[in-house]
């Protein structure tokens, strides 16, 4: 037994080591022939671990070359994320490729925004949007019959990669994939946030996935294309998100569009805080005060974010509503700057930017972040208590 686990741990080390390796030198090439060799073999060496359901070694190897050198980094999580969202299956014996893609919608609702199983009839009419406006001719799509949140997403590659089997499977027959709501987790509430709708595509080895990659057809038809497929898809998905107001993003490969959703939705959320405090309470944006500030682990920026603390201008210590505003990867004093850009933007005039770092504080009974207000002082937010309308009033 014992010689066995520690016999598994060397090969699992020796299996990172050998990823380490590969990344550093493909970082390193400067062509596309070194590149392309690296590539390769390392796409193997992946595609075998995920194959056996091991994510340990990509892991270890990754973070390995998280604290030595970026860009071999990244170039190891390219091929890893990318291995992970495609696979290939078998039509009338020939090989398809199979992608995994992501369609994001930002949403706020002043009640729980939705995680449910969409209707038979939604899928299928989200479907024919995909084949109508995005699909190259020799595909076949297949959706997930849900609406996940974030917290409900596959995070490991090896579960990102087994959806993307599930789905190429049902993409094969032209059905649709119907997932059990209670495997899933019990998604966060949040006032605004990202919800996804699921697809995989597959297409002939090295053909176009979209209409717009087909010879003789103008790459620029991408633009059209994908203004009409989010409007339309806008009126499939209202029925599924009554008391939501809601943004349909574009999609894209899964882990490209899932970082595009959480960049959009900073954004989104102060528009929605500031678009909640006005429906809720009438405060108008141009009689707020906002505060902001770092928040993060005193030394080093991991998981740092930037917090806002909205107020009324009248009342300025007591924080009505917050907003997230993470880095990710952003520079800080970039972010501080795209923070006072956005809060100009939804007409919050009064602001104020504290320049020291705030530890990343939460709520000891409800695990709510703090915000900061414009002394500087780090709060709970409280719905006004003047107000006549008073919902979601913390319990403790
Ligand atoms: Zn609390």
């Amino acid at each position: 037994m014992r010689r066995s686990r520690a016999g598994s741990r060397a090969r699992q080390s020796a299996d990172a080591s050998t990823l380490v390796k590969m990344a550093r030198r493909l970082s390193e090439s400067g062509s596309r022939i070194e590149d392309q060799l690296w590539q390769r073999r390392l796409i193997e060496l992946i595609n075998e671990r995920l194959a056996r359901r091991n994510d340990d070694a990509i892991d270890a190897a990754l973070d390995e070359l998280a604290g030595s050198s970026q860009r071999a980094y990244d170039d190891l999580a390219d091929i890893a994320e990318s291995c992970a969202e495609s696979t290939v299956v078998d039509i009338d014996g020939r090989p398809h490729e199979v992608v995994l893609l992501a369609l994001p919608l930002l949403a706020w609702s002043r009640y729980r925004l939705p995680t449910t199983t969409l209707a038979a009839s939604v899928v299928e009419n989200l479907t024919s949007q995909f084949s109508g406006h995005l699909l190259a001719r020799d595909t076949r799509v297949a959706i997930a019959d849900h609406l996940y949140s974030i917290d409900q997403l596959p995070e490991a590659f090896s579960d990102v990669r087994r959806l993307t089997e599930q789905l190429g499977d049902a993409a094969v027959e032209r059905v649709a994939l119907h997932v059990d709501p209670k495997k899933l987790r019990e998604p966060i509430a949040m006032l605004a946030d990202t919800r996804y709708v699921l697809a995989a595509i597959a297409t002939p080895a090295g053909g176009p996935l979209f209409h717009w990659q087909e010879l003789g057809v103008d790459p620029d038809a991408k633009i059209g294309a994908l203004a009409a497929f989010r409007e339309q898809v806008a009126s499939v998905l209202q029925p599924a998100m009554t008391g939501c107001r809601f943004r349909v993003l574009s999609p894209n490969a899964f882990h490209a569009a899932l970082r595009m959703a959480d960049r959009d939705l900073r954004e989104f959320s102060l528009e929605a805080a500031v678009a909640y405090l006005k429906l809720a309470y009438d405060f108008s944006p141009g009689g707020l005060a906002a505060a902001y500030g770092v928040f993060g682990d005193p030394e080093g920026s991991a998981g740092a974010e930037v917090r806002v603390g909205l107020a009324k201008a009248s009342d300025e210590d007591e924080v009505v509503e917050g907003v997230v505003w993470p880095l990710l990867g952003d520079e800080e004093e970039q972010t501080l700057e795209d923070v006072e850009k956005a809060l100009r933007a939804v007409g919050i005039v009064k602001s104020v930017a504290h320049t020291h770092r705030f530890p990343l504080e939460f709520c000891d009974d409800c695990g709510a972040p703090l915000f900061p207000n414009s002394a500087g002082h780090v709060v709970h937010a409280e719905p006004p208590e003047d107000s006549e309308d008073r919902p979601a009033t913390p319990l403790h």
